[in-house]
């Protein structure tokens, strides 16, 4: 038996994708009533409002939170491996009479009812970033390119994280070293770098840039273009789609970040900007004049995003937040399939369902918009695209990849959520030895 094939017909209305919500959506909310629109677009509401604390939930929505997904949230922080962090700007953007189906509640507030086991296979470190780390906090994977994490915290938490080991406070399920940015790391990190010339691009993530203050943003970028070798930089933040105010109204901030960005441009090297839009609800005119703001200054914009069921794996939305996302001048670079990190079993898809969708995205619109969908290997293996396994046994949702010009010579394997696997399969999963066996039978079929 294989997986249920799912509706791939697109029905999009005609423009849809240039609608941005221009409501005063947040007055929905019972707190927030009264807010007015000025209050809403500064940064400073935003961050001094935000929701950390499942109590909060609860004063905030007053009776429009029901006793039952109250405790649904309760039982959530006992499993969840993300402790929670959420602006105003989303809390006000999810659907409130239905929270439990809501992609943006899905993102960010965990409840109880929605986790399932984790795979047999899952790691919390599962892309062996903390193995092919030469450095704390900067991982080497690749020949050219260097992942820099200076910073662990985020303006919103998303409950799927992949760094859920690292980043945010300590939870029921996971202990923590929570650090905001430690200098001494950092030097260590460019130190590193400076010795490493074949190094010509840092990817600045986390946690999120955005919580980089305005002199720390400048002097990490500064160090960086420095260093003759490095051609391109990158800061990574969510913050444009959950947090599009800081964009709009902390103009400190984004005058650094412009100030970079000129620096990069007189020495001929590149400083742009990856963000993370998941799903069309997320954007708005908010969105939108925060992109406009960025394009104004001349500053690009990538999108990486993750495939998650219930948020954006039915072929409407996924067409519809890379239309609006070109329409906001971001372009959509990565769809990656959901990583193999605790928590998370909810949310994956399989290795089909999501080459499907691939499918019946491209040719929706210009093909430099069309993001490349990627499998992350778990292991280290690194990101590979999603039809490029090596073997694919769909009946067990076993694939295996390599990776010849990073690990040449390994082998890795991705495994579909057992969920969506057939009776017979699930069964197969169930028996420790068998699935050692199904793994090695893949392993070999693919020529290993
Ligand atoms: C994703 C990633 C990069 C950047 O890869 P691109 O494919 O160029 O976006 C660099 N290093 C590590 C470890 C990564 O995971």
């Amino acid at each position: 038996m294989k997986t249920i094939k799912k509706d791939l017909t697109l029905t999009l209305k005609d423009g849809a994708h240039r609608e941005f919500r221009t409501d005063d959506f947040w007055r929905t909310i019972p707190a927030w009533k009264d807010v007015s629109k000025e209050e809403f677009s500064d940064h400073m509401w935003q961050m001094k409002n935000s929701i950390k604390k499942v109590e909060q939930v609860k004063t905030v929505l007053a009776e429009l939170c029901t006793e039952e997904f109250y405790q649904d949230m309760l039982d959530g922080q006992h499993k969840t491996p993300m402790n929670i962090r959420i602006t105003p700007y989303v809390f006000a953007l999810i659907d409130w009479k239905d929270p439990v189906n809501d992609p943006l509640r899905k993102q960010f507030l965990p409840i109880g009812s929605q986790f399932l086991p984790d795979h047999p296979y899952y790691e919390a470190d599962s892309l062996h970033e903390d193995v092919d780390s030469p450095v704390p906090g900067l991982t080497h994977r690749y020949y050219d390119k260097v992942l820099f994490l200076p910073t662990t915290i985020c303006p919103v938490y998303c409950s799927y994280c992949t760094r859920s080991r690292l980043i945010g406070g300590s939870t029921e399920t996971v202990e923590k070293e929570t650090y905001g940015v430690n200098t001494a790391r950092m030097e260590a990190a460019f130190e590193y770098i400076r010795n490493t010339p074949q190094v010509e691009d840092v990817v600045i993530s986390g946690g999120d840039a955005f919580m980089l203050t305005s002199k720390q943003l400048t002097y990490i970028g500064e160090s960086l273009l420095n260093i003759p070798h490095i051609r391109r930089i990158r800061f990574a933040t969510k913050g444009i789609a959950i947090y599009p105010q800081k964009i709009t109204s902390d103009h400190e901030w984004f005058n650094a970040l412009c100030g970079v960005h000129q620096m990069g441009k007189d020495m001929g090297k590149s400083v742009v900007v990856h963000t993370h839009f998941s799903s069309p609800k997320e954007i708005t005119i908010y969105s939108k004049m925060a992109m406009d703001r960025l394009f104004a200054a001349g500053i690009i914009v990538r999108n990486q995003a993750v495939l998650q069921e219930g948020v954006n794996d039915s072929i409407n939305d996924m067409v519809l937040l890379i239309r609006q996302m070109e329409y906001m001048n971001v372009q959509p670079y990565y769809v990656y399939i959901h990583d193999m990190v605790p928590g998370c079993e909810h949310f994956r898809t399989t290795i089909a369902e999501s080459v499907a969708l691939e499918k019946a995205m491209r040719g929706t619109t210009a093909g430099f918009n069309t993001p490349t969908f990627v499998c992350d290997a778990p292991g280290g293996g690194g990101k590979r695209h999603i039809a490029s396994y090596e073997y694919y046994d769909e009946e067990n949702g076993i694939s295996v990849w390599t990776a010849p010009n990073v690990k040449p010579g390994e082998v890795f394997f991705y495994f579909d959520p057992i969920r969506k696997l057939s009776p017979e399969a699930q069964a197969r999963w169930a028996d420790p030895m068998m699935r050692e066996k199904m793994i090695a039978d893949a392993k070999a079929k693919a020529g290993f």
